[in-house]
């Protein structure tokens, strides 16, 4: 069998002023796409995995790759796109392909197109009418009707932090090929749950995702059931089709079965709808900052964390807001009494880093720190670094990394929008965070690197593009009536 393999990956933040552009995307194609790290906990991964050991012909086709950020260049987006519909014209110029399966994420947005998936799959399935389609989802997946129109069938991540996006994408391979091996038509039912979640209550290990995880695992026993999912679209992107939805993925057999599952999912996770919660403490950044003193300075707890959630790249945020670090320069003084400095993990600041980089380790430069894109909740903040370290050519997507001090605070400055939840990235610079007392992360709940360190974990709702506070945000778009917005 002939299977297409592709597919396109960026959450997309509309209240991100910056243009995720070409230089933020990995883009791999053809048999790089096969070839890739097999250890590597991504769905294109999973499904190359379980197609190989199947034993099918895997016609890869373009895969991208990029980290949550602003909506997308609309020139970048129909460059890939030409690209991928040519390289598919092509494949069927080779011969016949019998289904495809994509690597997905579901809530990538393109300037003045919106929701891209359903734009890439609808193109697709014109050049292929009549072929089995499957995809692996991101949990915080937005589900549109050009989507369901073009894919027969969905797999979507069943924990958050997602730590099963190869065996999603093998959940979507095997579906496909289920399909293929028997004849059978796979078809998806499909309800919205007017509600959005914030991110940060959605961690599948805490109640209630916890239990509403398992009544999917239970569903997916019931015989010709393929998959079932809940897509929790994505908070930060104001859009008419934005909303929680619960997604079953039948065979043809059992399309009754589905529409019955489907509803008792929605209506469960509605249920449960006021249950949803922080499972770390969490404060307002003035708040929290005071709350980390005490934990260090009158309980000897360390290292404590705060994340600074409001400015979360990896949930495509600038990564330059100051809510935080000006809360901390407010009560400088108390910064000074802590027994190690305050690791601050970090900024997404490309002039700060060219600036130091520029000086070298050991010099002191002025730098001005944040503000360059948030400039709703941030500001440059004037400073006379030292620099203590500098790394160029870091990562896949090639950034240069600082680490910076400034009295006893010490920044890890990125020149490329990267974010700081990658367990490499701090010992890329010869850091390590459990040394300090306290750290803080522009990051939502803690990665499993911090978790496993953290003495104390406080999260800051802080002022950024990725505000957990739902009920604040100035959506324009999202169609309402939508719980917590409309709490009635
Ligand atoms: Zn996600």
């Amino acid at each position: 069998m002939r299977i297409l393999v592709g597919g396109i990956n960026h959450e997309s933040n509309t209240f991100n002023p910056i243009i995720t552009g070409a230089d933020d995307f990995v883009v791999s194609y053809g048999e790089e796409i096969v070839n890739k790290d097999m250890t590597q906990d991504s769905s294109s991964v999973g499904i190359v995995r379980v197609l190989k050991k199947a034993g099918c012909e895997i016609v890869p086709v373009a895969l991208a790759r990029a980290v949550p950020n602003g909506v997308v260049s609309a020139s970048f987006y129909r460059s890939f796109k030409t690209d991928f519909l040519r390289r598919v014209k092509e494949a069927l110029v080779a011969g016949p392909i019998d289904g495809a399966c994509l690597a997905l994420h579901g809530s990538m947005k393109v300037e003045g197109l919106g929701c891209a998936e359903g734009d890439l799959t609808g193109a697709l399935r014109e050049l292929l009418p009549d072929i089995p389609f499957t995809a692996a989802l991101d949990m915080h997946a937005t589900i549109t009707p050009a989507l369901l129109k073009t894919v027969n069938g969905f797999a979507g991540y069943k924990t958050a932090p997602h730590v099963d996006c190869a065996k999603t994408g093998g959940h979507a391979a095997a579906m496909l090929l289920k399909a293929l091996e028997t004849g059978r038509k796979l078809r998806t039912a499909y309800r919205r749950v007017p509600m959005l979640i914030a991110g940060e209550k959605s961690e599948s290990e805490a109640e209630p995702m916890r239990s509403l995880i398992a009544r999917c695992r239970e569903s997916e026993k019931t015989p010709g059931i393929a998959a079932a999912s809940f897509f929790l679209g994505f908070p930060w992107a104001d859009d008419e089709y934005n909303a929680v939805s619960a997604v079953v993925s039948a065979f043809d057999e059992a399309k009754d079965r589905a529409e019955t599952i489907v509803c008792e999912l929605a209506e469960v996770f509605w249920a449960r709808r006021g249950d949803f919660a922080f499972r770390s403490e969490c404060y307002n950044s003035a708040e929290a900052v005071a709350a980390a003193y005490r934990a260090v300075l009158e309980k000897k707890e360390r290292p404590v964390f705060i994340s600074d959630s409001g400015d979360n790249p990896t949930a495509g945020a600038a990564g330059d807001a100051t809510d935080l670090l000006e809360k901390i320069l407010d009560t400088i003084d108390a910064t000074e009494k802590l027994p190690t400095p305050l690791l601050y993990a970090g900024f997404y600041d490309a002039p700060a880093v060219a600036a130091c980089i520029k000086a070298g380790a050991g010099a002191k430069v002025d730098i001005t720190l944040g503000g360059n894109w948030d400039t709703v909740n941030g500001k440059k903040i004037p400073l006379s670094v030292e620099v203590l370290k500098t790394v160029r050519g870091y990562g896949p997507y090639n950034a240069r990394l600082v680490f910076a001090a400034w009295r006893n605070l010490r920044f890890v400055i990125t020149s490329k929008h990267i974010g700081f939840g990658d367990e490499h990235l701090l010992p890329a610079l010869g850091v390590n965070a459990a040394d300090y007392c306290l750290v803080v992360v522009k990051l939502g709940y803690l990665e499993p690197c911090f978790r496993a360190i953290a003495a104390r974990s406080i999260m800051a709702t802080s002022k950024g593009c990725s505000n957990e506070v739902l009920e604040t945000i100035p959506y324009r778009k999202v169609k309402r009536p939508l719980y917590p917005l409309d709490a009635g």
